[in-house]
């Protein structure tokens, strides 16, 4: 656990998210809970989370083998599948 450099205190986890000042994509970061303005250059994850991009990689892969069944449908269609 990261402790906040100023204070001593353990770090919250902040998990990457939209701001809503801004509407930006922010990352994973840890915060002091006092309100220090305490910043790492790495962030440690205090738990395993299913990341944005994570979900982003598995919808990618999803769009692919939809493309993939529609490839096959079209040769079956085509009447192609077997030659
Ligand atoms: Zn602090």
């Amino acid at each position: 656990m990261n402790k906040c450099t100023i204070c001593g205190s353990d770090m919250k986890f902040i998990p990457a998210g939209v701001s809503r000042k801004t509407n930006k994509p922010y990352k994973a970061f840890n915060a002091c809970p006092k309100g220090c303005k305490t910043t790492f250059k790495q962030y440690v994850p205090a738990q395993p989370q299913q990341s944005p991009d994570k979900f982003n990689a598995v919808m990618e892969k999803l769009d692919n083998i939809e493309a993939m069944l529609e490839t096959i449908n079209n040769k079956i269609n085509n009447g192609t599948a077997n030659k």
